[in-house]
């Protein structure tokens, strides 16, 4: 069927639905709440579990100097054609640029933060914090940064084993990621057939020699593992929105079926790989996926359509690829791909969340198929924001959590949940990373969600991807003019203490007004 027919049926069938049947759609599709923080009697002083893990978060490629990977090339390539143009405002990036990337040193560009020199300094003071977990990830093009190597760089590996030692050194638990949206570059050369990266042929024998050699080199040393940050996010941004490499544009999410496919043998070949390693070294390990969770809303409460199309890119971007592992089964809402993955089925032992923001959702019935997807409600400027635009949303850590934890029956990790905030007096992020300590607190509490640990983005400031330098997400801030220098912020102290109490209590809301949710 054409697609202009197609689309002009789904349009008419739309208002249709939205004349006729708005009421009772109304009532049976979940509406906006704008419960910001969620009502609690707030009797018990939270205290978490004693065996809670208090960590932080981070990602190479953010913070260590420059592998040879394919994000390696997308950044020479800004260079060379000088693309920083990215609007006026931090979240206005636009495909193909790096905000303001060719104002900062050749040394800021290539070492990022410096941490792979400062790591012994930033593991003593974050432990001197009381954190006792740290995400890190070992990176593939660090191991194999050239094609066809047959072992892993033998300096790649002495540098994360001296930094897994750093932490056993402070008593930090790491936690590690193995694809954290970054492959090393030689990936995405094309094969005989012309495909790059994940659509290679033989992209899964790649991926497996990189697995195996983490598998033997780091298990049981690290326990924790996080296969992939953020599927959805890498397929978006790289495939849809052309923002992160390969810069493609294509026109949906089904249109790169073989890219999430070849994610999800990924993430299996990692699980099985992972597990025998360690079942053969008699040791315990977790394995799973960090996903990134929006809370999603229906932008006009009145548009039954906006509600019918907020419950369709919950379930497409929150919750189909966790699904899909549970099951084993890819299935991409809407359309005819339905196709076993081998190896698959029950390939998770966790949960694990990356948790930032509400997202609105608006709906063109003469666009059905294409709702626009918004960060904050331009009606409502009082809304919390951060630097980059997003809604600041604690109540919906709480609803992520608890429905996350009824779906799959899992253990849950918070992977990710922070804030972009510049402003000296840093009173955005002790407020957020207050309120939402609060609402997992809830979580745990209230709806028995069974909370293993919180991991806030980010210990340091860092490489924002597309969004450069200037999002400061980092409890400790990092002076990139002075010699990366280190200073934390209040809200380091904050979440020492919020450690040290073993939750949000309120004394420490009495000690700590500015944070108060
Ligand atoms: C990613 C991080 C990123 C953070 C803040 C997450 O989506 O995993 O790499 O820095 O969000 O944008």
């Amino acid at each position: 069927m054409p697609a202009r027919r197609w689309r002009l049926r789904v349009a008419l069938a739309a208002l249709a639905v939205a004349l006729a049947g708005g009421l009772a759609w109304q009532r049976a599709l979940p509406g906006r709440d704008d419960t910001f923080v969620t009502p609690a009697a707030d009797a018990a002083e939270p205290r978490f579990p004693a065996s809670f893990l208090w960590g932080v978060a981070t990602a190479g490629t953010q913070i260590e100097v420059g592998q040879a990977s394919d994000w390696a090339a997308f950044e020479r390539d800004v260079l060379a054609h000088g693309r920083f143009a990215a609007g006026t405002a931090l979240g206005t990036t636009v495909p193909g640029h790096i905000r303001d990337f060719g104002r900062w040193s050749a040394q800021v560009r290539a070492a990022k933060t410096g941490f792979d020199t400062r790591h012994a300094a930033d593991l003593a003071q974050a432990a001197a914090m009381g954190i006792n977990a740290f995400r890190i990830s070992i990176e593939w093009a660090r191991l194999f940064p050239r094609a066809g190597m047959a072992q892993p760089s033998s300096a790649g590996i002495a540098y994360y084993r001296q930094l897994l030692a750093q932490m056993r050194r402070n008593h930090i638990t790491p936690l590690v990621t193995l694809f954290h949206y970054v492959s090393p570059e030689w990936f995405f050369a094309p094969d005989a057939t012309g495909r790059r990266g994940w659509e290679r042929a033989d992209a899964m024998e790649h991926w497996q020699r990189y697995v195996t050699a983490v598998a033997e080199n780091f298990v049981p040393d690290v326990t924790l593992w996080c296969t992939l940050n953020e599927p959805m996010v890498s397929l978006y941004n790289g495939y849809v929105e052309g923002s992160y490499p390969p810069l493609e544009q294509r026109a949906d999410i089904a249109a790169a079926a073989e890219v999430y496919a070849g994610l999800l043998r990924a993430h299996a070949i990692a699980y099985r790989t992972l597990h025998a390693v360690a079942a053969a070294r008699h040791a315990d390990i977790s394995v799973g996926i960090a996903q990134n969770i929006n809370a999603f809303a229906p932008l006009r409460n009145g548009a039954p359509l906006d509600r019918l199309l907020a419950r369709y890119v919950d379930q497409g971007w929150n919750w189909d690829f966790p699904d899909a592992i549970a099951s084993g089964r890819l299935r991409i809402a809407n359309t005819a791909i339905d196709r076993e993955i081998p190896g698959l089925a029950g390939s998770q032992d966790f949960i694990g969340i990356n948790y930032y923001m509400r997202v609105y959702v608006r709906g063109d019935v003469f666009h059905p198929d294409a709702p626009q997807i918004l960060l904050h409600d331009p009606q409502a400027p009082a809304e919390p924001r951060n630097d980059l635009g997003w809604t600041v949303y604690p109540h919906g850590l709480y609803t992520t959590l608890a429905r996350a934890a009824a779906r799959y029956g899992k253990p849950v990790y918070i992977l990710e949940n922070g804030t972009a905030d510049a402003a000296d007096d840093d009173r955005g992020r002790q407020r957020y990373l207050a309120a939402h300590v609060r609402e997992m607190w809830l979580a745990l509490h209230q709806e028995k969600v069974d909370l293993r640990g919180y991991f806030h983005w980010s210990y340091i400031d860092n490489f924002e991807w597309t969004e450069g330098f200037d999002a400061r997400f980092g409890l400790v801030a990092v002076d990139y003019e002075h010699d990366f220098k280190r200073t934390p912020r209040p809200s380091a102290g904050l979440y020492a203490a919020i450690i040290g109490a073993g939750g949000w209590t309120a004394d420490l809301a009495r000690r700590y007004p500015d944070a108060v949710p």
